[in-house]
């Protein structure tokens, strides 16, 4: 498999101006994967300047043909599949089942449905005085700088190029310095399809050069950041020099929350999927689980169980269920919040540290972890970002909705109860941008992504997505000549 490890500007692979590369490592077994080009601010400047040129072409092509182009796009995603999957694997550690049956497909269906949506993005015509037409376009923003992070990189180009594409706008992306092989590897189809150059642009880079350059240049005109709730404070006050447009997609806390009516076989399964899938790497994971006190006992019995089953592996294996962490720093970072945990008088249930397997001590592996806590604990209130899951019980439903709300995020969170009635009124009580009810972690192209308070603001996904791309653009036009101006002479 050859690997583009160049930056992607103005329709070609380059190297940095200055001739800088940066290490990609293997999360399975600490070696170099790869030396990629580092943008700093001279790259970023080149790559902006190429999305300024492509912009008044890109926009003005009749929105069909650029939906066309997307769906070409979602082509070759589908005819690369493999390669996509296996690259995904090597550079961040989730398991080859989850990319090849998620991650990419999940890529292609969000390209294809943005594909079908850049021409249905319609207008309106508003009811005005009388000799006057007023209609509402939705325009284009023009450069829009993307930042991601490392958890999902290949989903997350589906995500924020697909909308800004159809929308009309052109792109400069820059995805996080330690998983950028995927998204470079979508750049070369991006060519091969026949995007035009300059439309969108690959700059891998470091947050506090690269990133912070991107976010306080002043011909970008919005910025659309994924990542932590600290990086995008930093994002809003670079944006101010020029007043950008700004989406934040931030962290989470996802309460998850188990009524005593629930059926209990397909909570504790779904639970597990809730926290455990890509290693608890989710911004939306259900990292809190909250169990009502008379199936409390019950519930732990399965679920630690299930989550010691859980098969650690090479990523490469077929067989393996958790990978290692994406970074090492991460693993560092989840271990030292069960030293956290441990000193605020939290119980360690299960795990809490690297496994023991010799086979897997060069990766960046943790145990699916399992934590009694408090409501209050600084582990039941930070974002810990891996396999770790805090467990609180409850009495009854006013007590869940008080500790589902503590905390300062409100992205996602989940609900498993029998009970018609419970399931609306309990969803209409949690203060998030999504609710899973008998289910957890379901995504769709077409469905709103985003959240409130720490989590962010703006919406990924859907109509709600092109709107977060296009402005509103109210023309007025005079058909009576008999109206007088406002000034008569
Ligand atoms: P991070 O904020 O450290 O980095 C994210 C990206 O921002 C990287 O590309 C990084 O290089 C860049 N960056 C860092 N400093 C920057 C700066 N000053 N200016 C511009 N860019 C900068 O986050 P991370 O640790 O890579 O990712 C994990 C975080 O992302 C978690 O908090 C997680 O919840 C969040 N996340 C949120 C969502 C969502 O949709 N809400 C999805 C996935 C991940």
């Amino acid at each position: 498999m050859t690997i583009e490890t160049r930056l992607f500007i103005d329709g070609k692979f380059v190297d940095a101006v200055d001739g800088a590369t940066m290490d990609v490592i293997n999360p399975f077994d600490g070696s170099v994967l790869a030396k990629v080009a580092e943008a700093k601010a001279a790259d970023v400047d080149l790559a902006v300047a190429a999305a300024t040129r492509a912009f008044s072409s890109w926009s003005r092509m009749p929105a069909a043909q650029r939906g066309a182009l997307l769906g070409k796009l979602a082509d070759a995603i589908e005819a690369n599949a493999d390669e996509l999957a296996v690259l995904e694997a090597r550079d961040t550690g989730h398991p080859i089942r989850d990319t090849r049956g998620l991650d990419v497909p999940r890529t292609a269906a969000t390209f294809r449905y943005f594909a079908g949506l850049a021409d249905k993005v319609q207008g309106s015509v508003i009811p005005v005085d009388a000799g006057f037409l007023n209609y509402v376009q939705r325009a284009p923003l023009g450069v829009v700088g993307q930042v991601v992070p490392w958890n999902f990189p290949l989903m997350f180009t589906s995500w924020k190029i697909g909308p800004a594409l159809a929308a009309g706008n052109t792109v400069v992306l820059k995805p996080a310095e330690i998983t950028p092989l995927t998204t470079l590897k979508i750049a070369q189809l991006i060519q091969s399809v026949g995007i035009p150059a300059g439309v969108v642009n690959v700059v891998p880079g470091y947050g506090n050069t690269a990133g912070q350059h991107l976010a306080e240049h002043p011909d970008v005109h919005k910025i659309a950041f994924t990542g932590s709730t600290a990086t995008g404070r930093r994002i809003v006050q670079a944006s101010a020099g020029n007043l950008k447009r700004v989406q934040l997609e931030l962290g989470g806390k996802g309460a998850n929350v188990v009524f005593e009516d629930a059926n209990l076989a397909a909570a504790v399964n779904g639970s597990a999927f809730a926290i455990f899938h890509n290693q608890g790497q989710a911004c939306i994971a259900g990292s809190r689980l909250l169990l009502q006190e008379s199936i409390a006992e019950e519930f732990l019995d399965r679920f630690m169980k299930l989550a010691a089953s859980i098969r650690l592996g090479d990523p490469l294996d077929p067989a393996t269920e958790m990978g290692p962490l994406t970074s090492q720093r991460q693993q560092q970072s989840v271990l030292s919040y069960c030293a956290i945990a441990r000193e605020q008088g939290g119980q360690v249930l299960l795990g809490g540290a690297a496994p023991a397997d010799p086979a897997l001590a060069k990766g960046f592996f943790v145990q699916p972890t399992i934590v009694r806590a408090a409501p209050q604990d600084r582990v039941c209130q930070e974002e810990v970002f891996g396999p770790f899951v805090t467990v609180t019980t409850f009495k009854d439903e006013a007590e869940a909705e008080q500790i589902a709300n503590s905390t300062t995020y409100g992205l996602g969170a989940g609900l498993w109860t029998s009970n018609l009635q419970r399931a609306h009124r309990f969803a209409a009580s949690l203060r998030a941008g999504m609710v899973w009810v008998n289910c957890y972690k379901r995504v769709n192209p077409g469905s709103p992504f985003g959240g409130v308070g720490a989590s962010g603001y703006g919406r990924e996904m859907g109509f709600e997505a092109m709107h977060d791309y296009t402005e509103a653009k109210s023309i007025w036009i005079n058909y009576d000549a008999a109206i007088p101006p406002h000034y008569p002479r």
